[in-house]
């Protein structure tokens, strides 16, 4: 229960405070997913992948965002991660390890 005028004040600017934190945070991972997912597609292409459309940027198990997409003609998927655990990295998957065959294996 908050007693005063002060501290309801208070406990409202801390929240404020809060939200700013988390709105940066996420506009950190945002700039960051589109960074690799623009070097994730240029790597993919390298190899001769036709990248379809990327996931939304959903929350992964760590701090950060994941994305998906995968190869419209042999269907080699990858994955980018803005805040990869320390065992993990941000550009991973088929699509940037092997070149296309052009069909489904
Ligand atoms: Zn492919």
């Amino acid at each position: 229960m908050i007693g005063t005028i002060e501290e309801a004040a208070a406990v409202e600017q801390l929240g404020r405070m809060m939200l700013g934190a988390m709105e940066r945070g996420r506009a950190l991972h945002l700039a960051t997913a589109r960074r690799l997912r623009r070097e994730a597609r240029a790597a993919a292409v390298w190899r001769g992948h036709t990248l379809g459309r990327f996931s939304p940027l959903l929350p992964s198990t760590g701090r950060g965002g994941y994305s998906e997409a995968t190869c419209t003609a042999c269907g080699a998927w990858l994955r980018i991660e803005t805040a990869p655990a320390p065992n993990s990295i941000d550009v991973s998957g088929e699509a940037v390890a092997v070149s296309c065959t052009g069909r489904a294996s």
